[in-house]
């Protein structure tokens, strides 16, 4: 389903023309960015971060709202749906390049049915546990896993989230079978890793950073190429054995129809806020960076959406993966 600026302005009733003077006066009330997951995880996190230096740059509150469930796809279906006036946008991983592998009857089209704003950062992942899991080392975490199977707990956020592709990668490259114990979000998987209620987890820096510099969970390794300089001694992936590497990208999305100068303001907006020092630091302190300045814009983000599904369809069929 693609909708128009021409057929969201019928369907709605009012003319081309005051679709154009609602988007020059845009934005005249606070503006809703949909989180796909609970609150306290790293998208939610990283969504926080933006919102306020967004709320600055437009002039307008910009508000957070959680809707968690079907691995961040209810929440992506229904911003598909949302009027595509600019007011309601959604901040979304690499889960949308994901999902049209994962799920047969996805209730929406990451390509068609969003207008792409911009991407925000790409986020290491590493692997950890609870604190006193047995294994010290990322082998030996794989022959645990090997040796103790379907007794082994992994939480992840759902299928179609990154900790759920990251957990796919990882058995498929051990090939192991642990037990997935799905969450809203990874924040409160992390709250049950630190309680011990699960085994281990595989998430993005910017909600595991600070647990694993307090200690409170067991780190194995970091699912970049290279080591990270706020956690130099944790090894990557390949440094200990295993062939995998996933970092996950987040971008901005409005629904389809979205007049393109709203789409526009929204991904200025959102370049103004990457450019926040304070955004710079705390992105930093969590292990990531803002994208570029030319990636913070439609072009570039739909350009990435497009080649991810691609990457992933083969990966995610190789790990023999039925879809729902
Ligand atoms: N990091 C989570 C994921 O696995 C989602 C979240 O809670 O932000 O996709």
């Amino acid at each position: 389903m693609i909708k128009t600026m021409f057929a969201a302005a019928i369907a709605a009733g009012v003319s081309l023309a005051a679709v154009s003077a609602q988007a020059q006066t845009y934005p005249e009330r606070s503006i809703t960015i949909v989180v796909p997951f609970a609150a306290g995880g790293p998208t939610d996190t990283v969504t926080r971060l933006v919102a306020e230096p967004m709320s600055a740059a437009l002039g307008q509150q910009v508000i957070v709202q959680n809707v968690a469930g079907a691995g961040g796809t209810l929440a992506a279906g229904q911003v598909a749906a949302a009027e595509p006036d600019g007011y309601t946008i959604l901040m979304h991983h690499i889960g949308m390049s994901t999902a049209p592998s994962l799920y047969s009857a996805l209730p929406y089209d990451p390509v068609e049915d969003f207008e792409h704003i911009g991407l925000v950062t790409e986020v290491p992942m590493t692997i950890i546990g609870r604190k006193d899991l047995e294994p010290t080392t990322l082998a030996e975490l794989v022959e645990y896993v090997k040796t103790n199977g379907e007794t082994v707990t992994y939480a992840n956020a759902g299928i179609g989230a990154a900790s759920h592709l990251c957990g796919l990668l990882f058995m498929s490259a051990t090939e192991t079978t642990p037990t997935e114990v799905p969450y809203q979000g990874t924040g409160p998987a992390m709250t049950d890793l630190i309680g011990g209620q699960v085994d281990f987890l595989c998430d993005q820096t910017t909600n595991t950073t600070g647990q694993i510099q307090g200690g409170e969970v067991k780190a194995y390794a970091v699912t970049s190429a290279d080591r990270l300089p706020t956690l130099p001694d944790l090894e990557t992936t390949a440094e200990g054995g295993l062939d995998m590497e996933v970092t996950v990208w987040h971008g901005l999305y409005a629904p389809a129809g979205t007049p393109d100068e709203i789409v526009q303001k929204l991904s200025e907006a959102l370049q103004t806020a990457l450019a926040d020092q304070g955004v710079i630091d705390k992105f930093a302190d969590l292990g990531t960076t803002p994208v570029a300045q030319e990636d913070a814009t439609p072009e570039a983000h739909l350009e990435t959406l497009t080649s991810q599904i691609e990457l992933w369809k083969p990966i995610i069929e190789a790990a023999g993966v039925q879809p729902q």
